[in-house]
């Protein structure tokens, strides 16, 4: 009894001591995945948008014998790497300058679907794939962001392969192939289980051929978020890590420019 008083005693001091020293210490020893794209002119937007530019204003020697550049950029809320608001699909939904840091932050989980997309492009993500992950992972826990990883990442920025068109205007959204998560999945997680957002690599989280967009009015009526066009998830493990996806603050605004980042302790 006497030992085990004093093995607490000086667990306690050395924990105590420990955090003292160094309480951010899980995060200068974790590790760092971006998950966005870079935009450029590449990036991949609906095929009704407008591509995104990047204009030079100034770049060189000015007289005052100093370098400088300055450029500007012109961007449509939904291409690249970005975050839908609820308002999106949503009328009384919040913008996106109205979503709080926690919903924004918190536990990852990855869901591999790969299998199913690389058989059917087409493909959309059903509950029982959800429930398979459960089978192997546990519970998926509250306040959870949901990633899936479709394997469509590694076409990107190709407008082909990744998207099924080269086409624009309303004839590219006519022939867009893409996989994207199942409505009936979307009211399984919004009925059972507590979580703040979606996320995939693919340019909507309805499947290309979506006429009614159903799997985004079922999320973000319920005050959910979603991030599309995600970059590199064959990175990430099946859970353990922690994701900030921190949208450009526009008020008002449906959606945004994205930098997403995954963190594993
Ligand atoms: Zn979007």
């Amino acid at each position: 009894m006497k030992s085990a008083v004093l093995f607490l005693m000086i667990a306690t001091v050395v924990f105590g001591c420990r955090q003292v020293e160094d309480p951010l210490a899980v995060l200068r020893g974790g590790q760092w995945i971006d998950l966005s794209w870079a935009f450029d002119e590449e990036s991949i937007y609906w095929p009704t948008n407008i591509p995104f530019t990047h204009d030079t204003v100034f770049a060189g020697m000015t007289e005052g014998g100093y370098f400088y550049s300055s450029f500007h950029f012109a961007a449509e809320e939904h291409g690249g790497t970005h975050f839908d608001a609820p308002i999106h699909f949503s009328k009384d939904g919040k913008t996106v300058d109205q979503i709080s840091i926690e919903q924004l932050t918190g536990p990852g989980i990855l869901v591999d679907v790969r299998s199913q997309a690389a058989e059917d492009r087409d493909y959309q993500i059903t509950a029982e794939d959800l429930k398979a992950w459960e089978v192997q992972h546990g519970r998926i826990p509250d306040g959870a962001i949901v990633l899936f990883n479709t394997g469509f990442w590694k076409y990107y920025p190709d407008k082909l392969t990744y998207t099924g068109t080269e086409l624009t205007g309303q004839e590219g959204v006519d022939n867009l192939s893409f996989p994207g998560i199942h409505p009936d999945a979307a009211t399984w997680l919004v009925e059972n289980r507590n979580i703040k957002a979606v996320g995939l690599d693919t340019p909507s989280i309805d499947y290309g051929k979506s006429k009614d967009f159903k799997t985004h009015r079922i999320l973000f009526a319920r005050g959910l978020t979603a991030y599309e066009n995600l970059a590199q998830l064959d990175e990430l493990p099946a859970d353990g890590f922690w994701i900030m996806a921190f949208p450009m603050k526009i008020r008002g605004g449906s959606g945004a420019p994205l930098r997403i980042v995954a963190f594993l302790p």
